[in-house]
């Protein structure tokens, strides 16, 4: 309604001085410390890339030249970049944890649900094997210890490890001690490189909180396997595997974090449930929204551009969401018109190297912020890296005019695609010249 937006619109402005006080120093300063700025709910997703001189044909087996391992995942993407920039960050999302095994060896220790989750991995166990196992008693773990037991008996170890691999891909880093048929032993790590362990990794090496990184043993951590030929065309399957299993009661343990943020981004590579409930909580709470809707929906729940302080996203994501041709910034501008109808208070477009188009409820004239055109090396994650700095310019310099800040953050994203890799390309505030801080 008319009076919503006139209160959206306050709120803006209010928010605005309230952020000033607290990054400016006092009285705000120890609260600052504390609480992260820049609270992130989305996805993390371990990049597979292989550069190969074409991409294969179905059923054909082709050579690559090159394999790499990258952290990808726009909500973690765009968490690194607002941490490169200086920004106190939190990430809120779900990988998985590699942990059964332990929990097969340790039943005493492990947790209930741990060991529920064993159980379950046993009674796969038992129907592989074709062997009739006895539900095993959770209240009483030396009998579940006995089973395993026997199933080792039974069952040829090389089978066995076989079987762990398919069901949990990043358990491979787990091997069994020992080869006999004969005894059960405590399985021993090798080395700590699943995907999960590396992603939390990765979080603290770019000075994220991780305190609400949870983890799952139902999901592997989300994967992209990405396969780039010659001319820069590729194939990605992207399988959201833990990211999809983040729920609303995993957001209510996270509450104190999203509810004391300045900025709260997330984006749609988390269910939609999920990410409307984040939005819904940061809303509520007076914490600023910025909300990436990518990958884009056609049907969109109106709710998302109600609970938008800033909706931003790229050409074709406002294509499939307005039904409109978005091929220059004009074009840009008519899309960004129909999206702020919808309720969001401030509109943003990127145009790639035309940069990006602007729209406000207070400003409803499509504005277009050009940026210098570079040599683009790799592309990937540019709209992450720039909706990244512009959480960062909105949590610690509120003060600056929205122009301004998607002027910083078209130079940033412009930084980042003149480097290879999606991460790896994010510039760090040292990297940067003076004058964007
Ligand atoms: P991706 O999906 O690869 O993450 P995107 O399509 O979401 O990217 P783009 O609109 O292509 O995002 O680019 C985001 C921002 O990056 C642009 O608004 C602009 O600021 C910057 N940018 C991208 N390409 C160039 C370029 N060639 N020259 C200058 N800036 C660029």
């Amino acid at each position: 309604t008319g009076s919503d937006k006139g209160q959206r619109s306050a709120f803006w402005l209010e928010s605005t001085s309230f952020f000033a006080m607290a990054a400016s120093g006092e009285p705000g300063r120890q609260w600052q410390e504390e609480v992260a700025a820049v609270v992130v709910v989305g996805s993390c997703m371990t990049d597979l890339v292989s550069l190969t001189s074409r991409l294969p044909k179905t059923g054909e087996t082709i050579h690559g030249h090159k394999f790499f391992i990258g952290f990808g995942g726009k909500g973690a993407n765009q968490c690194v970049q607002a941490a490169r920039l200086g920004a106190k960050t939190s990430m809120v999302c779900k990988i998985f944890f590699g942990c059964f095994h332990t929990a097969t060896a340790e039943p005493n220790r492990c947790k209930r649900d741990r060991l529920t989750n064993s159980v379950r991995t046993i009674t796969h166990l038992a129907s592989y094997g074709k062997k009739n196992v006895p539900t095993p008693d959770l209240d009483h773990p030396k009998s579940y210890q006995e089973i395993v037991s026997a199933l080792i008996e039974e069952l040829d170890p090389s089978n066995l490890l076989g079987f762990f691999l398919s069901i949990y891909p990043e358990g491979n880093n787990f091997l069994w001690e020992g080869r006999t048929h004969q005894e059960w032993r405590r399985p021993r790590q090798v080395g700590k490189d699943s995907f999960g362990n590396d992603y939390i990794e990765n979080l603290k090496q770019n000075d994220i909180s991780t305190e609400f990184t949870y983890q799952t043993q139902d999901a592997a951590t989300g994967t992209a396997s990405i396969i780039v030929n010659n001319e820069g065309q590729n194939i990605i399957i992207i399988v959201a595997g833990a990211n999809l299993l983040l729920n609303t009661e995993d957001l209510r343990e996270a509450a104190k974090a999203i509810s004391r943020a300045k900025v709260m981004i997330c984006q749609l590579e988390v269910t939609p449930e999920t990410s409307l409930e984040a939005l819904t909580m940061a809303h509520s709470n007076g914490v600023k929204t910025l909300f990436n809707p990518a990958p884009a929906i056609a049907d969109l729940d109106p709710r998302f551009y109600a609970l938008s302080d800033v909706f931003c996203c790229n050409e074709t994501e406002a294509e499939i969401l307005t039904g409109l041709t978005v091929s220059s910034p004009a074009d840009a501008g008519k899309a960004a018109q129909v999206l702020l109808e919808r309720g969001c208070q401030v509109v943003i477009i990127t145009l790639g190297a035309e940069g990006c188009v602007m729209l406000s409820q207070t400003e409803p004239v499509p504005k277009h912020i050009p940026t210098e055109k570079v040599k683009a090396v790799d592309t990937t994650g540019a709209g992450d890296s720039f909706v990244g700095a512009l959480a960062f310019y909105l949590a610690y310099y509120p003060n600056l005019s929205l122009e301004e800040m998607l002027k910083r953050a078209n130079f940033i994203a412009a930084v980042s695609v003149q480097a290879a890799g999606t991460q790896s390309s994010y510039p760090y505030k040292k990297d940067l010249p003076l004058d964007l801080f």
